[in-house]
């Protein structure tokens, strides 16, 4: 195969395909690696142990990261529960909300378009007589509201709708939902993995109840995620996934992982830092991107341009077939045409199909995740490769 070939050629000259794949994960930031590293070695305490002074350390910077993190979305550092990330978080909100209350009601509501860390505790949660509904979306890939307001019955205990989709960037309307679902007593989850240092994220504007979050989509470690849950009106009641100690106020037991923890904290310390220039320059390279990309014709926009996650941008690109682009583009630029986690599958996105894409150009999807060191130079040469990949295939038929 041509890419293998190539793929090996440019191996041992040591170069590398650019890295446009920032929705499938993130680099560690250079500082966040170094607020890490004492707390892997010089620092080894286990938070729990309030006996001596290194487990006091390991407790105080958990403190600090837990304060962090919880400030960024207007939140009290006890609402922050860490778990291992957005696919615990998410498992965490969704059966433990449905165990804790189910004697309330047994009906959900989600969205089509949710990542499978949502939709399978849904399906899940199915097949123990739950029913969900999973609402869909229109052709720039919005919930409707009105279709949500009647999905609404006496039985609903959830609604869960993320924030940003992890596949095309769209922004959903999280006030006007979380309205909707205080009005009614009905808790709001939401999957912010993300969304994080991305948009501006309120828990009390919002009005959401439950939030998941993850580090390694912004540029901290794998591994670590935390889910924040309202304390006071409502206090959300949960029914623990981890049984074992007491940490996290028994809601998920398991020692700290505190250099993870850490690195999370740091990373969204970082991320508010650098917001204010980060994300007019991603707007910026976004534009770049898009400019060039329009320019090699018969290209579709997957999502909205307005409301959107400045680091991501899905196309469809009539005219050739997805997996052979992606190939042939491989050596050069490492994206996907979808979630990392269905990349290699042949099915085309659930996402884009439900935006009532063909399943044609639904495969023919390039997803475009940029970081905050993307440079123009990586975004042109990004865009020189795709171009010559995509004037062969539709040349060579
Ligand atoms: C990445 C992602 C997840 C999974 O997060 P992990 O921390 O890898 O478990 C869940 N939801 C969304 C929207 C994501 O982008």
């Amino acid at each position: 195969m041509r890419g293998d070939c190539l793929r090996g050629f440019l191996g041992r000259l040591g170069m590398r395909p650019i890295y446009l794949d920032g929705l499938a994960t993130t680099p560690v930031d250079p500082q966040v690696l170094a607020a890490m590293l004492p707390y892997f070695s010089d620092r080894p305490g286990n938070p729990s142990n309030r006996g001596h002074a290194y487990g006091w350390e390991a407790a105080a910077a958990i403190d600090v990261a837990r304060e962090t993190i919880a400030a960024a979305i207007h939140a009290h550092p006890e609402e922050i529960i860490f778990t291992s990330g957005a696919t615990e978080a998410n498992n965490l909100a969704i059966k433990g909300v449905a165990e804790a209350y189910h004697s309330r009601g047994r009906h959900i509501i989600t969205v089509q378009t949710e990542h499978n860390a949502v939709l399978a505790p849904c399906r899940y949660l199915e097949s123990l007589g739950f029913r969900v509904t999973y609402l869909g979306v229109n052709e720039k890939g919005f919930i409707d509201l009105a279709e949500l307001e009647q999905a609404f019955t006496p039985e609903t205990l959830l609604v869960s709708v993320m924030a940003a989709n992890n596949e095309i960037g769209v922004l959903q309307p999280l006030a006007e939902i979380g309205r909707r679902c205080r009005d009614r007593g009905v808790l709001f989850h939401t999957d912010a993995a993300q969304a994080l240092g991305k948009i501006p994220l309120d828990v009390q504007a919002l009005q959401v109840d439950l939030m998941s979050l993850t580090a390694h989509k912004l540029y901290g470690p794998k591994g670590i995620g935390a889910l924040y849950v309202r304390r006071d009106r409502p206090r959300v009641q949960l029914a623990p996934q981890l049984h074992g100690g007491p940490q996290e106020q028994g809601w998920r037991s398991g020692t700290l992982a505190t250099p993870l923890i850490v690195g999370f904290g740091a990373a969204v310390q970082l991320a508010q830092e650098r917001q204010a220039t980060d994300i007019p320059y991603l707007w910026h390279l976004k534009e770049r991107l898009w400019q060039g990309l329009v320019s090699l014709g018969d290209i579709y926009l997957n999502g909205d341009w307005q409301q959107s996650l400045p680091n991501c941008l899905n196309v469809s690109i009539a005219g050739v077939d997805g997996n052979v682009l992606l190939r042939s583009i491989y050596p050069y630029v490492a994206l996907s045409t979808g979630a990392a986690c269905s990349s290699e599958k042949p099915t085309p996105s659930h996402v884009l199909l439900a935006l009532g894409r063909s399943p044609t150009l639904a495969r023919a999807s390039l997803r475009f995740g940029l970081l905050r060191t993307t440079t123009e130079a990586d975004i042109d040469t990004a865009l020189e490769q795709i171009g010559r990949s995509i004037w062969q295939l539709r040349h060579s038929k």
